[in-house]
């Protein structure tokens, strides 16, 4: 802000209302609740048998490393594929939107109601965006080829939360620029677990919710029902709470914030020289390193299945009522 003062312009400091203050101090507080309730939880859960997926699958990374071939292979099976999980974790230093996993999804009979009706094998694969070849890269070209292929509005994806918001961050790559995010269709499975749950986990016959409204199934502060942890109709589940309550597994969250943009691909941390036979590769990595790496790169894939695992569990209510999930659902393979 700038004042005239003794004939000089003085240049002085905002001056911040209380209660703006008030609330900046509130919303940190609340922030610092929210963390520490997610940490305590955490450490609860994680006397539970570690979450794992029933299906095998193969996780392949997109960075500068990636083979031709591979992405020729890519291109052509997700050219195939009709509904994909996805995943995006932001860096917790720069807040720079750093990954997008995608699980290729194959049904053999275009329905969620049983989840052997998932193909045997499921690919992966992780977009790691901050270590990407350069544009005039060889390989270049075919990273677009495979994104355009992936995000075309033909396809449905499963996601927990809002998929737009998320997938919206990565316009700041040029791979980005083109894609038509708010063409693609998104399943909110995160949205729909919460009905399929309430539908399914009725109130006690004890409960005020069943004396005071019958039939209502909705999420209320007067619920007394110990099966239902959410209170209110604007309460969303966490994917950690949906794992533990219904497969009484512990999904691991203790490494959600953290340095995203790091390489997580071991050849980016090995000595392979391009265009030539490899024959004695190393990791720079000590093992201290190299098993935290196999975590971050467990947490980010769990993440993905737990969210499959889900949508299957719910099956029939990953359609909406609307008649246009139902035409997306049905699409032909
Ligand atoms: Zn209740």
């Amino acid at each position: 802000m700038a004042m005239l003062m003794n004939g000089e312009i003085m240049l002085l400091p905002l001056i911040v209302d209380s209660l703006t203050l008030e609330k900046e101090k509130e919303r940190k507080q609340h922030q610092w609740q929210k963390n520490q309730n997610k940490r305590l939880r955490n450490q609860k859960l994680s006397t539970l048998p570690t979450f794992q997926s029933d299906k095998p699958y193969q996780v392949i990374f997109i960075n500068y490393m990636t083979a031709y071939f591979v992405l020729l292979q890519l291109i052509e099976r997700a050219d195939k594929t009709f509904y994909f999980a996805m995943d995006t974790e932001t860096d917790d230093i720069s807040k720079q939107p750093a990954l997008i996993q995608i699980q290729l999804i194959h049904l053999k009979n275009e329905t969620f109601d049983d989840e052997k009706q998932q193909q045997e094998e499921t690919i992966i694969i992780i977009f790691e965006m901050c270590q990407l070849p350069s544009m005039t890269s060889v390989i270049y070209p075919r990273i677009q080829q495979l994104i355009n292929t992936i995000f075309h509005h033909s396809k449905t994806f499963l996601t927990w939360g809002n998929g737009t918001d998320e997938l919206f961050k990565f316009t700041i790559y040029s791979l980005f620029k083109c894609v038509p995010i708010a063409c693609l269709h998104f399943i909110n499975v995160q949205a729909r677990f919460k009905n399929w749950y309430n539908n399914t986990y009725k109130h006690n016959s004890h409960c005020r919710m069943v004396t005071l409204f019958h039939n209502d199934i909705t999420d209320n502060p007067i619920c007394d029902c110990s099966h239902r942890p959410y209170k209110n109709t604007s309460d969303t589940w966490s994917l950690q709470l949906a794992i533990s309550t219904i497969f009484n597994q512990f999904l691991d969250k203790s490494i959600t914030r953290n340095n995203w943009s790091q390489a997580l691909d071991i050849r980016l941390y090995q000595n392979i020289q391009i265009g030539v036979p490899n024959y004695n590769v190393k990791s720079c990595l000590t093992d201290e390193q190299e098993q935290i790496r196999l975590k971050l790169v467990k947490y980010i894939i769990d993440d993905c299945l737990a969210l499959t695992k889900l949508a299957f569990t719910i099956g029939k209510y990953l359609v909406s009522v609307t008649y246009q999930y139902i035409n997306i659902i049905l699409l032909p393979s």
